[in-house]
């Protein structure tokens, strides 16, 4: 049985076999991503074989057929491995497959669905802006029609996979006239169209091999059917659908790699001796470790519980509570990071320990998907104008 078929018919089973993918191929190869552009194919192609592309996306469309319950799992399992592994896939499966999946015509999933999940095509994002990081309502760049066309002129930066990605969703306002969202819309680029540049990679805190660089529209014409849902000024609405997976997707990665960062510092504890015995003796180690395990707990039964809600269309409810997972769990793995190098002492700090790389990775998770401050403000708002107030 491929794993493919495993995940479809016993997602337990599969679910070892990713655990042993991550122990036995995933982190012994993980010194083969730093300084790097990007995932070697060879470790590529071991994640197209099991499915990893495939995860969001239903059955027919050639997916693995979970749910979301299981999408949690499955990312908390990877995410013990590099989460640059993750990043290799991340962007297809949920910013991209989700917004095709949910917005898209009946043509445009079938073009791309079944090559998205089988990870022959590789998708991007390109949302942010110089102008528009966290008000992506600020978006400058514009898609103007022309005929049976639209011109795209603009550029957006930070965009993950941008060097290597094969589709782009490009979101760009249609009617520079209007004031609202309805002024904004979703489009499917594909990456040879003649009017793209993609700048050098950028120079990273973390992540090496995770890349992202800025992408230059410059009278790039695209046909009307590359309009994802062939509409106009839905596309925030659009965006959404996926921008919420990917948030969910996130604080599974932040739990999954706060997993990696405790083991990695217990195992350091125990073996590691001062004063005539080992560190993990001392109570003041071991407040930190059940910190950290505690803290984990806490944001796996949050991601859990909330995946275990998502039956269908998300209310507000449901996205705040996105919201809520996204920002404890990962403000969460950042404490955690800081501790496993605090356990480790000087070994945590020199570049030799993957302890050092894991802190300068996770990092990231509070920044994008929606900083912390955005998050915070979501579930605010939402507390403020819910009457019902069914959180409570
Ligand atoms: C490695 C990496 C990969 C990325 N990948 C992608 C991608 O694939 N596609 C894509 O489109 N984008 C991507 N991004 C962009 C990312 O989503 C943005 O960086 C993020 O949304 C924040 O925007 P900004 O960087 O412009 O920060 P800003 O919005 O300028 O924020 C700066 C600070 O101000 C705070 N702030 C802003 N507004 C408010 C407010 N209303 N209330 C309180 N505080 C506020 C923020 O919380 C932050 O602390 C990526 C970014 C990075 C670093």
């Amino acid at each position: 049985m491929t794993p493919v078929d495993l995940a479809r018919n016993d997602f337990n089973a599969y679910l070892r076999l990713i655990k042993t993918l991550v122990k036995e191929k995933l982190r012994p190869n993980e010194h083969r991503l730093t300084h790097i552009d990007g995932v070697p194919e060879d470790l590529t192609q071991i994640l197209r074989d099991h499915g990893l592309f495939a995860m969001t996306l239903p059955r027919k469309y050639g997916g693995l057929d979970l749910s979301t319950e299981q999408q949690v799992l499955l990312q908390i399992a990877i995410t013990r491995a590099s989460c640059v592994y993750r990043a290799r896939f991340s962007t297809t499966v949920g910013l991209v497959c989700q917004s095709i999946l949910q917005h898209g015509t009946d043509e445009q999933r079938q073009m791309y669905l079944p090559r998205l999940g089988s990870g022959e095509m590789t998708g991007a994002f390109a949302l942010t802006e110089e102008n528009a990081g966290s008000n992506a309502m600020a978006i400058e760049s514009t898609a103007t029609r022309i005929g049976d066309h639209y011109n795209i002129n603009g550029s957006k930066r930070y965009i993950t996979n941008a060097n290597i990605a094969d589709l782009f969703i490009v979101i760009a306002q249609t009617d520079i006239n209007k004031n609202g969202a309805n002024r904004i819309s979703a489009f499917l680029v594909d990456a040879d169209t003649p009017g793209i540049t993609i700048a050098p990679i950028d120079k990273k805190m973390g992540q090496d091999g995770a890349p992202t660089a800025e992408i230059i529209f410059s009278n790039c014409c695209v046909p009307l059917s590359a309009l994802i849902s062939g509409k106009d000024g839905n596309g925030f609405q659009v965006a959404m659908a996926g921008i919420n997976t990917a948030r969910l997707h996130v604080a599974c990665t932040a739990v999954g790699q706060a997993e990696r960062l405790t083991e990695e510092a217990l195992n350091y504890a125990r073996n590691r001796e001062q004063f005539g015995q080992a560190i993990s003796e001392f109570q003041s180690i071991q407040n930190m470790l059940a910190d950290c395990r505690t803290e984990i707990l806490a944001a796996k039964s949050m991601v859990l519980e909330t995946a275990r809600k998502i039956k269908g269309p998300l209310d507000k409810s449901l996205r705040a509570d996105i919201s809520c997972c996204k920002y404890f769990a990962t403000e969460m793995v950042c404490r955690v990071a800081d501790r496993a190098v605090q356990i480790l002492g000087g070994a945590g700090y020199l570049a030799n320990h993957d302890v050092e790389r894991l802190y300068r990775d996770v990092r990231l998770f509070r920044i994008f998907e929606g900083t912390s401050q955005i998050h915070q403000k979501i579930i605010a708002q939402h507390m403020i104008n819910e009457e019902e107030h069914r959180f409570l």
